[in-house]
């Protein structure tokens, strides 16, 4: 390509950078009566989960710009702003203020002043504060802008080799056994990924739980310390996970994710299509459980231990 044609590509695509960071985005409100011209944006800007050079320019760019920043916990996130030389002012949104806080940052908003909202690490709203202001801002009609970044459960699903075209995060499982349990029974026969987040002290026992109630064979993974040094995936079954995790105490320091697969029926079971299983259940409304199972073995064609076993689940299920 010649020096000339060359130099002028350079210039345009230096044209195009500045127009879009100086506009950021151009936000387009859903929301009824949102006419807000004047209002400010709120900009919901994921910062790094361990390893600092996860920070997008774009963040930083948002970060600087911004009249406000909502942070979780000030202390933590000067610490961030300083390392990167960003000196916008930040005020307090946490958990057990956000509610009232919200609206002070929503007077902001609506008199003209952009705002960004962190949390102490990662995607705010997930499993951090926020939801009540975005809320508050999209329903007085202030834009809401994503800047997406580091999220520990998609960097832990990205690298954990577990089906990942359909999962389900259920953030922190109830800290006492009882709560934790109940709720583990509850998404046993979940058949997408399961995605949890877990404290390193309670990594062990919420692994024995898992074990029981999803049973030593389901595979599984620790995504532990992600970005940062100490990063350790490991993906076993559930039984061998547990066991690797008690016999080495550094496996219960730091943070982490545990991802489960889903729950696929047992083979026998697979086999039966719905079609058979409806001609069981119209069997097993009119007769005794082995005549159902032998007479629906005859009609579709199954084998007869197949349907006796899973009429006996059935019964056992009742
Ligand atoms: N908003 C954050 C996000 O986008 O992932 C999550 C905040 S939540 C209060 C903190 C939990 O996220 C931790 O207890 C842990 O389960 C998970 N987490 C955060 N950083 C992590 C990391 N570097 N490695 C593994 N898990 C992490």
């Amino acid at each position: 390509m010649c020096r000339r044609r060359r130099l002028r590509i350079v210039a345009v695509s230096r044209a195009t950078m500045a127009l879009c960071s100086t506009r950021q985005v151009c936000a387009v409100t859903d929301v009824p009566g949102a006419s807000h011209s004047t209002a400010g944006t709120l900009y919901v800007v994921a910062t790094p989960i361990g390893n600092l050079d996860d920070m997008s320019a774009r963040a930083l760019k948002v970060l600087s710009d911004v009249a406000l920043i909502a942070a979780e916990d000030t202390r933590h996130s000067i610490r961030l702003l300083q390392h990167f030389g960003i000196n916008t002012p930040l005020a307090a949104c946490h958990e057990h203020n956000e509610r009232e806080e919200g609206s002070r940052f929503l007077t902001r908003l609506l008199a003209g002043d952009n705002v960004a909202l962190i949390s102490d690490a990662g995607t705010p709203l997930i499993s951090d504060p926020g939801y009540h202001l975005v809320r508050q801002a999209r329903a007085a009609g202030v834009a809401v802008v994503p800047v997406p970044g580091a999220c520990a459960l998609i960097a832990a699903l990205s690298a954990a080799g577990l089906p990942s075209d359909r999962f389900i995060f259920e953030g922190f499982l109830p800290a006492k056994a009882v709560g934790r349990r109940a709720r583990l029974g509850q998404v046993k026969e979940e058949p997408r990924t399961l995605i949890f987040y877990e404290a390193p002290h309670r990594i062990l026992e919420c692994l024995q739980d898992m074990e029981e109630v999803f049973g030593a064979e389901r595979p599984a993974l620790l995504a532990r310390e992600l970005t940062k040094t100490f990063e350790t995936l490991k993906g076993l079954p559930l039984g061998e996970l547990r066991a690797f995790v008690e016999a080495d105490s550094n496996q219960q320091r730091g943070e982490c994710v545990v991802l489960v697969a889903g729950w696929t029926a047992p083979e026998d079971e697979q086999a039966v299509s719905a079609e058979v299983m409806r001609v069981l259940d119209l069997l097993l409304a009119e007769m005794p459980l082995k005549r159902a199972a032998a007479l629906a073995a005859e009609i579709t064609g199954v084998r007869k231990n197949v349907l006796y076993q899973l009429a006996l689940e059935k019964q056992k299920d009742k």
